[in-house]
């Protein structure tokens, strides 16, 4: 299919879009999307998915997609915000065959987490470069009040969602639930709060410097997922799409939202910023370069 072809299938397939999304007045088939305004503030992000560098040619296409997707969606739910739209853009190899149902899942993981493509666009590489396929996804929510990485406080508790660690483990890093509804339900207890996509060494240290605190972490706290190998995967294997967050020891946290587990992990302190693991000897280990630098 040609791309002028593809890009018209895709608007035609995205026909009903606004009548499922009140919010999208115009969807993709026009120039442009129109989409009506929202009272509260926008918030936008962007990623890269890149064949051999964020997954390898066994994921199959339809998480492909799901992944592109995810970077994306859990970086609005990291703000907790709320999901409203989706573009997407799709550099390809020339004559790449499986355009259309690699944009066919992108619509439906977006649709499936609230934020429909409302466009796209595709590009092929020239006949003689074979790849890499990378994939670009923008989404946008709505926050009334974004959380940002830079508002911990000295004094504030340090949580995580779920366990973490070996998310390459059956291609969990492309299954991925961005925790949205986690993420908005936490919105009025915490002070801040980062997704964890390249490992809680790295995103704690993150928050770290932009609130220049010290976060410690409590080895012996650090939830473990079973396919993990051990604290240091934990720490550094990345792309669990889980939240990373700090709230005030009075913020009375539960032990779970929406089935899923809340743990505390260490405690913000004043301090030079970065992330300090205390390891159960009593040790630490500076784990502000414990992970990957997906840039
Ligand atoms: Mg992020």
């Amino acid at each position: 299919m040609r791309e002028r072809e593809l890009l018209q299938h895709i608007a035609h397939r995205s026909a009903d879009l606004t009548h499922a999304c009140p919010h999208v007045l115009v969807g993709p088939g026009d120039d442009a999307a129109v989409l009506a305004p929202h009272p509260d503030p926008l918030v936008v992000t962007i990623d890269h998915t890149v064949q051999h560098r964020h997954y390898d040619d066994h994921l199959p296409l339809e998480l492909v997609a799901r992944k592109a997707i995810v970077r994306s969606v859990s970086d609005i739910a990291a703000m907790a915000a709320t999901p409203a739209w989706a573009l997407a853009t799709a550099l390809l190899p020339a004559g790449y065959p499986h355009a259309d149902e690699l944009f066919d899942h992108m619509a439906r993981w977006a649709r499936h987490f609230q934020c429909p493509l409302v466009g796209g666009d595709i590009a092929s590489l020239p006949s003689d470069m074979p790849g890499p396929i990378v994939l670009t996804v923008t989404v946008a929510g709505h926050a009334r009040n974004p959380i940002l990485r830079s508002t911990a406080r000295e004094g504030d508790f340090a949580y995580v969602t779920n366990a973490l660690g070996g998310s390459l483990t059956n291609q969990r890093h492309a299954r991925a639930n961005p925790r949205i509804e986690e993420a908005k339900q936490l919105a009025g207890r915490i002070h801040a709060m980062i997704d964890l996509s390249d490992g809680l060494g790295v995103d704690a240290a993150r928050v770290a410097h932009a609130s220049k605190v010290r976060i410690e972490l409590d080895a012996n706290a650090i939830p473990i997922h079973t396919d993990a190998k051990g604290l240091h995967a934990a720490l550094a294997d990345g792309e669990d799409y889980e939240l990373f967050f700090t709230a005030p020891p009075n913020a009375n946290m539960p032990s779970q939202i929406n089935g899923t587990p809340i743990t505390r992990v260490g405690r913000v302190v004043a301090g030079a910023p970065a992330a300090i693991v205390i390891l159960p000897d009593g040790s630490t280990l500076d784990a502000s370069d414990q992970g990957f630098e997906h840039g």
